[in-house]
């Protein structure tokens, strides 16, 4: 149906609102991704595989890697140095002050939420930079890491961490759990220093079971 007829050159106040701005005035589109699975999924081997494939010269963080402090290390034997974050860093600033290609972070689960994963979005939009940021997806309890949980929230896309580990039953292993002389154990710190316990992956209906 036509509008009201007009005056030319006359446009209603009410009915004036400024266009949103077009996506194409962004030379890029930029991201921030997450790839969330279990261990032994292959979570540090694919980030040092994408920080290799883009080139190598970005940055990788890593925050408290089971190889020592400011080192990603895969469990099939790599290793790369990364800058380590501590509570308190701010990320958005090192990488306004730095201005890599791109971002690899690994280890995500254990930055600072949400002020941390908050700054990685930040860097993608204030900074144009692409950030893929890797992690557990759940802790031993079942429950999300408070640091995935804001990544969920924030990410342009989740992806599944691309290899599959199986429960004892052959079923999908979906879930992380805490064994301690081979008994599955549901109280401790999330990160315990010296860690004697092992690991192992389960199905959900084995680890909502408890059985390891
Ligand atoms: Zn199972």
């Amino acid at each position: 149906m036509p509008g009201p007829v007009r005056a030319p050159g006359t446009v209603p106040a009410a009915a004036f609102t400024p266009a949103p701005p077009a996506r194409h005035h962004r030379a890029m589109s930029h991201e921030l991704v997450a790839y969330l699975g279990v261990m032994d999924a292959g979570k540090s081997t694919l980030a040092l595989q994408y920080h290799h494939s883009l080139g190598g010269k970005g940055v990788v963080y890593t925050s408290m890697d089971r190889g020592g402090e400011g080192v990603v290390s895969s469990r099939i034997g790599l290793s790369h140095e990364a800058r380590e974050v501590k509570p308190g860093f701010d990320i958005y600033d090192d990488l306004a002050a730095t201005r890599p290609p791109y971002v690899i972070v690994d280890e995500v689960q254990f930055l600072e939420a949400p002020k941390q994963i908050n700054h990685l979005a930040d860097a993608v939009d204030g900074l144009e930079l692409d950030v893929y940021a890797f992690g557990l997806k759940t802790d031993f309890l079942g429950r999300l890491f408070p640091a995935t949980q804001r990544l969920i929230e924030l990410a342009d896309r989740v992806e599944e961490l691309p290899v599959r580990v199986n429960c004892w039953c052959g079923e999908r292993g979906t879930h992380n759990a805490r064994l301690r002389d081979g008994v599955m154990v549901f109280s401790g710190d999330l990160v315990e220093v010296g860690d004697m316990d092992s690991y192992t992956v389960l199905c959900r209906r084995h680890h909502r079971a408890g059985l390891a």
